[in-house]
């Protein structure tokens, strides 16, 4: 459980610190200087209530007796979630940046995601690095700058909000790995170890699903 833990804390660690780099633009440096208290002030104008919600929900999640139903209530938890912080977010549809970086997910959820599409995961001895670094490598999944799983996307599409005022930081600029205060997604990650323990290898996206 401690390796699974580890890797769950690596999938975390995208975006942290947020902090000026002699790299980046003016304009970014003078906007990661205040980022922190902004992305403060609008997780705090979130209804509490979707909070409660969101933990009975994933409550739910661990006590369901297959993997199909304990991803649904996952998902259902993280939409919950998702409709409270839309609104404070930077994120407006349309925008495709972080269908262009890491999207990591577990074992559990890449299979349910592929039963759901007809699809056969790459298991893990067999995944091939990938590098997003350069942005040239979206999601498979994208599709005309559309999600083509949308209604079955994994729970850290649903849950992957930039909490700045716009989406200045999430412009992706081949080289640059600017920092972007996303929403802390933590209790969906821990939820998803906890679930399926067995099941908890993560990978990105693209190594479960190469094409
Ligand atoms: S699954 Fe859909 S939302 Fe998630 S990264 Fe891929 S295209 Fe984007």
């Amino acid at each position: 459980m401690q390796g699974q833990v580890a890797d769950v804390m690596k999938n975390l660690s995208e975006g942290v610190p947020v902090v000026t780099d002699p790299s980046f633009p003016d304009e970014v440096n003078a906007r990661l200087l205040v980022v922190e208290a902004t992305a403060e002030a609008n997780i705090k104008k979130t209804d509490p209530v979707a909070g409660e919600r969101v933990k009975q929900l994933l409550a739910v999640a661990l006590r369901a007796s297959t993997s199909a139903k304990k991803v649904m209530w996952l998902h259902k938890a993280a939409d919950v979630s998702a409709a409270a912080v839309a609104p404070v977010s930077a994120c407006r549809t349309g925008c495709d940046s972080c269908c262009h970086i890491e999207a990591r997910i577990s074992r559990l959820e890449a299979r349910v995601l592929a039963r759901a599409i007809g699809r056969e995961i790459v298991e893990p001895e067999h995944h091939r690095p990938v590098n997003v670094q350069g942005y040239e490598a979206p999601c498979p999944f994208l599709v005309d700058h559309q999600c083509s799983v949308y209604a079955v996307r994994p729970t850290v599409c649903r849950t992957h909000f930039n909490l700045d005022e716009d989406d200045l930081l999430c412009r992706l600029t081949p080289g640059l790995a600017i920092p972007v205060p996303y929403y802390d997604t933590r209790i969906f990650a821990f939820t998803g170890v906890a679930m399926e323990p067995d099941e908890s290898q993560w990978a990105d996206i693209r190594q479960w699903f190469q094409v």
